[in-house]
């Protein structure tokens, strides 16, 4: 069934309408959601990525340094109450030498990923944030590392990261409240988020598709969040209930509904880095480069040793885990280019 809008003194489609206004109705996510003119919308999807980034496709080199978490998200593998996750931390050593190699295979933005670990101080962070701009000053540098005060955020830009990944899950209160325990709230996720964009960073948000509880009207709530936002990136990848956590029974989220909210969010926010991610890849071997092809233009690969790749198990069967970041490259770069695009090694800065 093809829906059809009068706009502008003509009748267009609504996929037509959502890309012309940069904006969408709740009735017209639920009709995508149910998966009419698929074909379509990731057709005006991957028309709008090429118009502003072509087929280059940007690497982030992600350093998962510390698997310690003071918070106990119910959905997360590595939350507080986890007795079976095998805790690690990075040295300072080790998290360079990833940032080496990486710069040797063409990585030019590092991500330094980790739970909210106490052990890090501000005075810490901001040393290391120092030591790896001071070694790579043409790489861009990513934190992702949960919620801090405005005046700790200011103090790691000072010290030069240029970029912050903070995904806000949902931004539905009520939905907020079923995924996480009573001290996190959604109120001082956005806060964090607009502090962040507020200083300066180019700033990440994003979201699980399909987590437990998630509706239509939460996704709508969602995307509108994002509108008023209006993050440089955007990370959804699917839920994948994770063995040890209270939502080990949960149904995970489908390819086809997360390629779908790829390609509307790549038609609401044209410029916006869009991550095909790990979680994608973990559900369909083809999953990557299915987002790829729906409107994606980023891929992070990981660059923490082998030895730890499987300890920062956020969910279950988490592809890449057994390889070293060269040979990851290697077969993300083959992958890329056998759909049409091609890996470039620059900061990958949002234009
Ligand atoms: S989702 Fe983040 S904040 Fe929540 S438990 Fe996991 S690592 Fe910690």
């Amino acid at each position: 069934m093809l829906a059809v809008y009068f706009l502008w003194g003509g009748f267009i489609s609504v996929i037509d309408e959502i890309e012309a206004k940069k904006n969408i109705t709740l009735e017209q996510l639920q009709y995508l959601l149910e998966g009419n003119e698929a074909d379509y919308l990731k057709e005006r999807a991957l028309a709008v990525r090429r118009g502003i980034y072509g087929n280059e496709v940007f690497i982030r080199g992600l350093i998962e340094f510390t698997n310690y978490c003071r918070n106990n998200c119910y959905y997360c593998g590595i939350r507080r109450d986890n007795q079976n996750a095998d805790r690690y931390r990075l040295s300072d050593e080790e998290i360079m030498d990833c940032c080496t190699e990486g710069y040797r295979l063409g990585f030019r933005t590092f991500v330094l990923q980790g739970g909210e670990d106490g052990f890090y101080s501000d005075e810490k962070i901001c040393h290391l944030i120092k030591a790896i701009k001071g070694q790579f000053p043409d790489c861009a540098l990513t934190l992702s590392i949960g919620e801090k005060s405005r005046e700790s955020y200011e103090a790691f830009y000072k010290a030069g990261a240029d970029r912050y990944l903070l995904r806000h899950e949902t931004a539905n209160e009520v939905h907020y409240r079923s995924l996480h325990p009573k001290n996190l709230s959604l109120r001082n996720r956005k806060e964090c988020l607009r502090n962040l964009k507020d200083i300066g960073y180019q700033v990440g948000a994003g979201f699980m598709v399909g987590s437990p509880g998630q509706t239509t009207k939460t996704l709508y709530d969602d995307l509108q969040f994002l509108r008023e936002l209006n993050p440089h990136m955007v990370g959804i990848g699917p839920f994948i209930p994770q063995h040890d956590t209270p939502f080990a029974n949960k149904k995970a989220g489908t390819v086809d509904m997360t390629v779908t909210l790829l390609s509307i969010i790549r038609l609401l926010l044209p410029r916006v880095l869009l991550p095909a991610t790990t979680a994608l890849g973990t559900i369909d071997p083809m999953g990557r480069e299915k987002g790829l092809m729906a409107g994606a233009n980023v891929v992070m690969p990981n660059l923490s040793p082998k030895r730890v790749r499987e300890k920062y198990a956020l969910y279950d069967k988490k592809i890449c885990t057994g390889e070293e970041a060269a040979e990851c490259i290697e077969c993300l770069k083959n992958r890329v280019n056998k759909i049409g695009c091609s890996i470039v090694c620059d900061r990958g800065d949002y234009r």
